[in-house]
């Protein structure tokens, strides 16, 4: 049974601080709009996330190259790419409560008290720092207001390095730093986040097969990280909404309780990228194919955020069920691969030496082949309710029996099913839930 859609996402923050998944950066200091710090269970659970991310880049895909790339660039770079002559959001603030809003994302009239608006100002978004060690020589910098900047400065490395022919793909997950008028809806709209992505490579009369099929993939990809399959879908950019560097784009976008909302964009950006960086820098990206034809790079991007990736993978998790006519419990059906603890071990009772001394045995014997948590806190009960609660696949309970049989109860956090298995058979049984 499914939950009403009202105040889910109140309840996933709180969840999230309750459970330590993401807490208000600077809390004791009164928060920072825009900010937020990954707890414990949210560390694990971005790590399963990122590693998933490469997996499909690196391992199902070929010809692509990871890099890690630096958040601070040349400042030239931001003029090549344009984000310092065009990187605005339009603000408008309320005459009457003089609160701030970007343009675009509401209607005439003050949403808090009704006033008018001033006329629509520009607003660049990119976040300044300066750098130097004599404070009248410093220099403006940025940090990046979006990753793949790094992927066009290290093209032409990538390519003397590693030989790859074009068409390939240089992929990355990094920081970028936005400074947003309206930082919102927790993790959707933040001032520093993380992005991941692919920008491929290719001959300029094949960017139309290679914006489709990547828009194919990536659209099927995320289709398979959640259980509501129609809460996703593709929507194309008007032609006024293009990006500057846009010829097409389209957005993968999911039904959060708050309306759709991009989560990916696939950008057919031409030679837009590198031909900038050639123009600026005066480095040469023209490319000499098997033929002898010569062309600048064409560029099929696909940029989406993690942090939104994070958010929208638990609303997509979050459950609300009714259990036997009693007490609702909140439970996560995350994806086995996402959820942060895999597996947690119980001894029934804390009292009992020989229980504690066979659960702690399970838990060293399993520990370095699944993340997995030992927990002895209050009673079963509200052990199970809890790993629900943070989407632990299995719980394993010691009990009485265990001390005659060597065999420990296995419970399924979807089904709430229990099984008896022998201690022995307990880590290939989980190789094989996890495989
Ligand atoms: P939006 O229209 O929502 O502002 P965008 O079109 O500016 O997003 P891109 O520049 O294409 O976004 O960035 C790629 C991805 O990075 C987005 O699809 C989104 O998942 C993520 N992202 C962008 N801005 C933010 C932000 N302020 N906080 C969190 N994630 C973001």
């Amino acid at each position: 049974m499914g939950i009403n859609d009202t105040g889910k996402l109140e309840k996933i923050v709180s969840l999230c601080k309750r459970r330590g998944f993401v807490f208000q950066n600077s809390e004791i200091y009164g928060g920072i709009r825009g900010f937020y710090d990954y707890g414990p269970l949210g560390n694990l659970m971005k790590i399963n996330i990122k590693n998933l991310w490469w997996r499909f880049m690196l391992q199902e895909n070929e010809d692509i190259f990871g890099i890690d790339g630096s958040i601070i660039t040349h400042p030239k770079v931001w003029d090549a790419s344009g984000h310092t002559s065009s990187f605005f959001d339009l603000l408008v603030d309320c005459k009457s409560c003089q609160k701030r809003f970007r343009a675009d994302k509401v209607g005439k009239t003050c949403p808090t008290c009704g006033g008018g608006f001033t006329p629509p100002r520009k607003f660049n978004l990119m976040v300044e720092t300066s750098l130097g060690v004599v404070e009248s020589e410093k220099r403006v910098s940025y940090l990046r207001g979006e990753a793949c900047q790094n992927i066009y400065l290290d093209y032409d490395n990538v390519l003397s390095s590693m030989h790859p022919k074009i068409p390939f793909g240089i992929a990355q997950i990094g920081k970028a730093f936005r400074n947003e008028i309206t930082p919102e809806k927790f993790l959707t709209r933040m001032r520093e986040f993380e992005q991941w992505d692919l920008q491929w490579f290719c001959s300029p009369d094949r960017i139309e097969f290679f914006f489709e099929k990547w828009k194919e993939k990536r659209f099927a990809w995320y289709k398979s990280l959640v259980n509501v399959k129609e809460h996703l879908h593709l929507r194309p950019h008007a032609k006024d909404e293009l990006a500057h560097y846009a010829h097409q784009a389209v957005d993968i976008e999911y039904q959060a309780p708050f309306g759709w909302y991009e989560w990916e964009g696939i950008h057919w950006r031409g030679d837009w990228d590198l031909r900038r960086h050639g123009e600026f820098s005066g480095h040469d990206f023209t490319y000499t194919d098997m033929t002898g034809k010569k062309f600048i790079p064409n560029i099929v991007e696909t940029s989406g955020g993690v942090d939104r990736t994070f958010l929208f993978l638990l609303f997509d998790a979050y459950q609300e069920e009714a259990v036997d006519g009693k007490e609702a419990r909140v439970v996560l059906k995350l994806n086995r691969k996402i959820a942060p603890i895999k597996i947690a071990v119980f001894p029934l009772s804390v009292n009992k030496p020989d229980i504690v001394d066979v659960a702690k045995k399970i838990f060293q014997d399993l520990k370095m082949d699944f993340q997995i948590m030992y927990d002895d806190n209050s009673n079963i009960g509200k052990r199970y309710r809890r790993h629900d609660e943070i989407g632990t696949p299995f719980c394993v309970t010691v009990d009485f029996q265990s001390l005659e049989d060597k065999s420990v109860t296995v419970r399924d956090r979807d089904t709430m099913k229990q099984i008896r298995i022998n201690i022995t058979e307990l880590k290939s049984y989980f190789e094989d839930k996890f495989k």
